[in-house]
């Protein structure tokens, strides 16, 4: 693996704000330039004009961050009473957000509905019973599994989710219990990098709203995206105007204009992870023997300081260190984190390069950090506090 290049990255204006901030940096912490997200958000809307956006605040719950896209006009994707607690807490009580996930306990159906939420991902029959009893009335969509687990970097599309024949009974089932029966939800994995994934979700949806119409005489009214499109790390793809432009004509494929169903899209990690920069120190270099050609380089960021998707090396984060611009030899290295659990390498078999000149002390910045770093970060593992996040914009 080649050392990357900063301008693959950032914009020189935009890399300067940045710098600005590192070099006085004396701890961890991760920047977040908010106006990156902003400017990935009009792009996205550009994008998809006749959908609906709702943020899955897991990829960056911070106040600073659903403030931003409140503003903006963004609904939210809650999967959680706290998720909810937050946004509502910012004051975004017109939005729209709903439960995502297809587990959720009684107490919290019956919490979200007295604060007015109303619409309600499933994928089991318990569920759906749960949430007839305690959001009576409310508008539900079933999520379907889909493909995608193998050309995802980060696969989500294992745990929830259920078969298009059994989301079938759910809907009809959903309406004898008094609910809206409303539409169909897939993710197609996380970091998603065949657009061809969702042709074929969107596929098994187009036959679930025929047969639920022919059927059934029901006609769902909303077909749920999910997330999953990508953002900027090592390995290439596509740009967001590619995945737009594929997924526009799956569904005008499918859908005449008059009866195109409401369009949501839950996007996180495109929204929010190239706004991060995790701003580390070298603490260690040392080699396994006096022959080791690889170096191991510790530093004071691990899995546990919010780079958990670094697990199985699924998730690879361009690295960049200043000596990069005038270095004159580079070598393979292991990137491990600081604390005591052998789990807490990021990179053996990647194959980083670094400069030879690396240096204890000197500054590693991890790019593209913007999402599912704070959120995961642990709270005192090894007594490692938890990741300090700086807001600029
Ligand atoms: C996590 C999640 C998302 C966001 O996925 P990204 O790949 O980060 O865009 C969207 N929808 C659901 C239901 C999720 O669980």
């Amino acid at each position: 693996m080649t050392m990357i290049k900063i301008d693959q990255y950032f914009e020189p204006a935009s890399w300067q704000k940045f710098t600005k901030l590192l070099k006085v940096a004396r701890r961890l912490f991760l920047v977040v330039d908010l106006s990156r997200i902003e400017t990935k958000y009009h792009e996205m809307v550009s994008l998809f004009p006749n959908a609906k956006l709702h943020y899955a605040m897991k990829a960056s719950p911070a106040v600073e961050v659903i403030d931003l896209l409140a503003n903006l006009g963004s609904n939210f994707d809650c999967a959680s009473i706290y998720e909810l607690d937050r946004v509502l807490g910012c004051g975004v009580e017109h939005l729209v957000s709903h439960m995502a996930t297809p587990s959720k306990k009684a107490e919290h159906v019956k919490y979200a509905f007295e604060k007015g939420i109303d619409l309600y991902a499933t994928d089991s029959e318990a569920d759906l019973k749960n949430i007839a009893k305690h959001a009576p009335g409310s508008k539900i969509f079933v999520r379907i599994l889909v493909q995608g687990s193998e050309t995802a970097e980060w696969p989500l599309s294992r745990k929830f989710g259920c078969h298009p024949n059994m989301a079938i009974d759910l809907l009809v089932q959903a309406r004898e219990l008094g609910l809206v029966p409303y539409g169909i939800s897939f993710h197609v994995g996380s970091q998603q990098k065949d657009v061809a994934a969702w042709d074929d979700a969107l596929s098994k949806v187009k036959y679930m709203f025929d047969w639920m119409k022919n059927e059934e005489g029901i006609k769902l009214q909303m077909i749920n995206l999910g997330g999953g499109f990508p953002t900027n790390y090592i390995s290439e793809v596509n740009p967001i105007k590619v995945y737009a432009e594929e997924i526009t004509s799956y569904l005008t494929d499918d859908y005449n204009d008059d009866d195109m169903p409401e369009i949501i899209l839950e996007p996180g990690r495109s929204l929010v992870g190239g706004s991060g920069v995790l701003v580390s120190d070298v603490v260690l270099i040392s080699r396994k023997s006096d022959t080791d050609l690889t170096r191991w380089v510790y530093t004071d960021v691990g899995l546990f300081q919010g780079l958990i998707e670094t697990l199985g090396e699924a998730i690879k984060y361009p690295v960049y260190t200043p000596k990069m611009e005038t270095s004159t030899s580079e070598g393979t290295v292991v990137l491990a984190g600081p604390t005591c659990d052998s789990t807490d390498i990021m990179y053996e078999e990647a194959g980083y390069q670094l400069p030879e000149e690396l240096e204890i002390g000197d500054k590693i910045y991890w790019l593209t950090t913007g999402a599912y770093t704070n959120s995961y970060s642990s709270v005192e593992f090894n007594g490692f506090p938890p990741l300090e996040v700086v807001y600029i914009d």
